[in-house]
């Protein structure tokens, strides 16, 4: 370290609360000494209601940029200067750079994460039929980044709780945005809707909080809707496979896809907006994940 460390190195951050647990100071700093960048990484831990004071303190420290986790991930929109379409759609953002000019650009990397993930398993979502579970900070990403990505047909069901309103609200904004799409909405509690849109679609998506310990015990769709020519894909990464991904395996379905890949990816993705390099993701993956 005290070789890597110069007068010179950039500073990129982690900023949220709470940050102690994260991966994402290991990842980059494995990254940046392994490309032979000059760069570390620390992970701040910063509340909602300090992200303005938070951000302007990286911006006067020339910070190259910086990741945002919960919960500051929508409130740090009201201190770019510029926010990406994707971003804009998902109000939320994951990923800020800090340009030469001292612009700050915020992006989205979650819901790019995700299609990259399906794509390293061999799936596009390119005019693919989409049942998604749930309407969360992780849903919204996967909705407009799917679609944004030409998906034909999203079906959101959440049950009806703070979230469900969110879903309508995706499903306006993407079908001004992405009239391309078709995009509707339903309570998750109507199990024949349910049924009948998994029965006519390509990818089974959750993006819930269910199978995510402490609800790692149950799935929130009946192994009898699970068929071979059917992708199913979790967010959920703890546990690595979920009940939902067991099933769909033990169903023969043709690609079982865990949550673990969507974290690696949205990460490579923020690490070549920050360095224009390629994070090396196989050591990455093998080390830390
Ligand atoms: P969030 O709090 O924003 O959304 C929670 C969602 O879960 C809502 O849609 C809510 O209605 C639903 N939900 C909660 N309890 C439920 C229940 N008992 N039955 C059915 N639905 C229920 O959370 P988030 O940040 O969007 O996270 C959602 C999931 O995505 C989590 O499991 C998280 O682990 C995962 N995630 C994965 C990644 C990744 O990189 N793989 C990134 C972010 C989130």
């Amino acid at each position: 370290m005290e070789t890597r460390i110069s007068g010179h190195t950039r500073l990129f951050a982690l900023i949220g609360s709470p940050v102690g647990h994260s991966g994402s100071p290991a990842m980059y700093n494995y990254s940046f000494a392994r490309l032979g960048i000059d760069a570390a990484y620390l992970a701040f831990d910063i509340p909602v209601d300090k992200v303005g004071e938070g951000v302007a303190a990286l911006k006067m420290l020339n910070v190259g940029g910086f990741n945002v986790t919960m919960p500051c991930k929508r409130e740090v929109l009201n201190y770019v200067d510029e926010i990406t379409p994707a971003a804009k759609l998902i109000g939320a953002s994951n990923t800020v750079v800090i340009t030469e000019e001292g612009k700050l650009v915020a992006y989205n990397t979650d819901g790019i994460g995700f299609v990259k993930n399906l794509q390293e398993h061999g799936v596009g979502v390119q005019g693919k039929k989409i049942v998604l579970l749930g309407a969360g900070g992780a849903a919204t990403a996967i909705a407009v980044q799917t679609a944004l990505d030409g998906a034909a047909d999203l079906k959101i069901f959440n049950i009806k709780d703070e979230f469900y309103a969110n879903a309508e609200d995706i499903a306006a904004k993407l079908s001004e945005a992405v009239p391309a799409c078709h995009v509707e909405v339903d309570d998750l509690a109507n199990a024949e809707a349910l049924k009948t849109a998994i029965a006519d679609a390509d990818i089974l998506v959750n993006a819930t909080k269910m199978g995510m310990k402490p609800l790692d015990d149950d799935s929130l769709i009946h192994p009898e809707y699970l068929r071979p020519d059917l992708v199913v894909a979790d967010t959920v990464y703890n546990p690595r496979e979920t009940i939902l991904i067991k099933e769909a395996q033990k169903a023969g379905c043709k690609a079982a896809i865990g949550g673990i890949g969507m974290l690696l990816w949205q990460g490579v993705a923020a690490f070549k907006l920050y360095t224009g390099q390629d994070m090396p993701y196989k050591e990455v993956e093998e080390k830390f994940f």
